[in-house]
């Protein structure tokens, strides 16, 4: 059984902290409020005063903060992590943080040899509580390994990332996809209601075309992936019937923004002189649109 010292108690740490000490691990916990480790303690925590006292004689520490300011703090500040790890512990951060900033810890500790892992979670607190996370594990294939027994008692999912610090960018990307198609789905509801159309038959359409199944594995394959831009479904037609939906939200006064915000993208393509294309060429525009070549460091 390991010794982990546990940071960030909160709607998401408690129960994964809960699973590490159900499943017989040593823990010590730390919480800037001292609310949030109060059921810990006949679970057999030891409750820390500071992030040095969660620390000493950890094999894993774990952080499960709010933001990457927090995060680097507790390594960093005042009776932090640091100041009394072992060297030969290693940080896991399975915080949602900024890439960059998760980074810059990486490269700090790297810089004193101190090991850090970038793993986030998917899923939400009832997966927490359940044990059935999905973790997006950032770090070497040695690393992923140590981690994996302890990892396991928290998530039943683990995705090698491909490297440290793509773990928090396979999370960002993640919910970049689902947070906006959130927003779009919500969007394509509403259109049904305005249009007394029942939304299951929505679904049982869409259940078969890119529109619920994605573009990435439908569209896309056949066409922009093989650099076949010859049209399927021109983007003049796309651009048309998105048109189509808009006129119709707007005389009912329902706004669309993100299907307002896809017309401006297939309108600029149109103007660029892709209207006979492929609609997936918009992957083309877009990334013509894009300066690219200044995103290395993310
Ligand atoms: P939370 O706000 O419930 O918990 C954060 C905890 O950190 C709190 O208990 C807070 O007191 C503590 N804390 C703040 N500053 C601290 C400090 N300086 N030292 C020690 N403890 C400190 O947040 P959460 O929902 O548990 O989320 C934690 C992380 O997990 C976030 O990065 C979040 O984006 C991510 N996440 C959340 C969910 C979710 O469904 N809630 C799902 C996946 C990922």
């Amino acid at each position: 059984m390991a010794n982990i010292a546990f940071i960030g108690l909160g709607q998401m740490g408690a129960p994964m902290a809960t699973n590490l000490l159900h499943k017989g691990h040593n823990l010590k916990v730390y919480d800037i409020a001292s609310t949030a480790t109060t059921k810990l303690e006949p679970l057999g925590a030891y409750i820390a005063t500071s992030p040095k006292d969660a620390t000493i004689d950890s094999e894993f520490i774990i952080t499960m903060l709010p933001n990457g300011k927090l995060v680097h703090d507790v390594i960093f500040g005042h009776d932090g992590i640091i100041e009394s790890m072992k060297k030969s512990s290693i940080i896991i951060d399975m915080s949602t943080i900024h890439p960059l900033e998760s980074d810059n810890i990486r490269y700090k500790l790297q810089s004193q040899n101190i090991e850090f892992m970038d793993v986030p979670v998917g899923r939400t607190s009832d997966h927490a509580i359940a044990g059935t996370l999905l973790i997006l594990a950032g770090g070497t294939e040695i690393q992923i390994e140590k981690a994996s027994p302890i990892l396991l008692c928290m998530g039943n999912e683990i995705v090698n990332a491909g490297g440290p610090g793509n773990g928090i960018r396979v999370k960002l990307i993640n919910n970049f996809m689902s947070i906006a198609l959130n927003a779009l789905s919500a969007e394509t509801a509403i259109l049904c209601e305005a249009l007394n159309l029942p939304l299951d038959k929505a679904l049982e359409v869409m259940k078969g075309t890119p529109a619920n199944k994605g573009h990435f594995t439908t569209t896309w394959p056949n066409k922009i992936l093989k650099g076949d831009l010859s049209p399927s479904f021109m983007i003049d037609l796309a651009h048309k019937d998105l048109g189509l939906a808009l006129d119709v939200a707007n005389q009912l006064s329902i706004p669309l923004f993100m299907g307002a915000a896809s017309r401006e993208i297939y309108s600029q393509a149109k103007a660029q002189g892709r209207g006979k294309q492929d609609w997936t060429a918009i992957l083309e525009h877009l990334r013509c649109c894009s300066n690219l070549k200044n995103t290395q460091n993310y």
